[in-house]
């Protein structure tokens, strides 16, 4: 008897071991990755930056998310990219000044690269898109759209055929319900629609000084709710784009890089190229002079294994 519970515990340490040695390599936690998948996460999972303990009023300090790993996410059912059903759709809503158009193409062109899949910028609906009795005026005296009712009433079952995704972005500010002063953008998980406002990433008016800061606050926040309609949840693993936010000033204080662990995700989803990606968002940020950004694919880029060509 005590020699089979021996035998029972050596199997069990070994059994550990294997396990954590395991884990250790990186094996088994992309199972199903392709080999280059699996170099390339192992490889960046390295520049991941550790988040600061939350300061009160910061989004962590005040909701206490579980955060989602990628054996979590691979349980819940999500809608993939197919040959037909591919591509993201933007809707402006209300007036755009040339400049404001200039910042909505160049974010579509960063979602492109971002998510690895077409990405069509929809000619502007008027404001009247949303009727009065879901709008107000904000305590600044601006005009509020209702979030909730553009996504339940004008773009639920609106997507297009092909249509992956569809994210409305507003010239005017939004609010979520009666009692909040503004939110930045929403999301609905179950229908891939979302809204996005530009009015708060302007600081009032966007020129040719602030256009810089607009776009990066823009792709932030737009890569953000689209990351959302693929089901990611907000990031608790490291500095991340996926990182729930409570204001502008924390907003500004996120990357725009998904961490390791989020970029598992929608890699398991999309299952594009993770080099090109890298590579496409790199060069986006070099030509937009988004530096902090620029600088964080650079650090991922030195880390990628050398291509090896036959
Ligand atoms: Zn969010
Ligand atoms: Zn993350």
């Amino acid at each position: 008897m005590a020699f089979r519970q021996l035998i029972r515990l050596v199997w069990g340490v070994v059994g550990l071991v294997g396990i954590s040695l395991a884990l250790a390599c990186g094996w088994p936690r992309y199972p199903d990755f392709s080999a280059e998948a699996r170099a390339y996460f192992s490889a960046i999972k390295a520049n991941d930056q550790p988040l600061k303990a939350p300061r009160t009023g910061e989004w962590r300090h005040e909701n206490h998310e579980p955060g989602q790993t990628l054996e979590q996410y691979q349980e819940l059912a999500i809608t993939r990219p197919d040959s037909v059903h591919r591509t993201l759709y933007l809707l402006p809503i209300g007036h755009f000044s040339p400049l404001q158009k200039k910042v909505l193409e160049a974010t579509r062109q960063y979602l492109q690269h971002f998510f690895q899949l077409p990405v069509t910028l929809l000619a502007a609906v008027p404001d009247t898109f949303v009727p009065k009795a879901a709008r107000r005026r904000g305590i600044e005296g601006q005009e509020q759209l209702l979030a909730p009712y553009i996504l339940t009433h004008r773009l639920a079952g609106k997507l297009p055929p092909d249509g992956l995704t569809l994210m409305a972005l507003s010239s005017r500010d939004l609010y979520p319900k009666p009692e909040w002063n503004y939110v930045f953008g929403l999301a609905s998980y179950p229908d891939r629609v979302g809204v996005t406002s530009l009015y708060r990433l302007q600081d009032t008016r966007l020129t040719a000084a602030n256009y810089t800061r607009c776009l990066t606050r823009l792709i932030n926040l737009s890569s953000h709710e689209l990351g959302h309609m693929f089901s990611l949840r907000h990031c608790t693993f490291a500095r991340c784009v996926m990182n729930g936010t409570n204001s502008l000033a924390e907003t500004d204080g996120t990357p725009n890089r998904l961490c390791s662990e989020c970029q598992s995700k929608l890699y398991w989803t999309c299952r594009y190229n993770n080099r090109q990606r890298l590579l496409a968002l790199h060069t986006f940020f070099q030509s937009h002079q988004l530096k902090a950004d620029a600088s964080l694919a650079s650090r991922d880029l030195k880390r990628l294994p050398a291509v090896t060509r036959p």
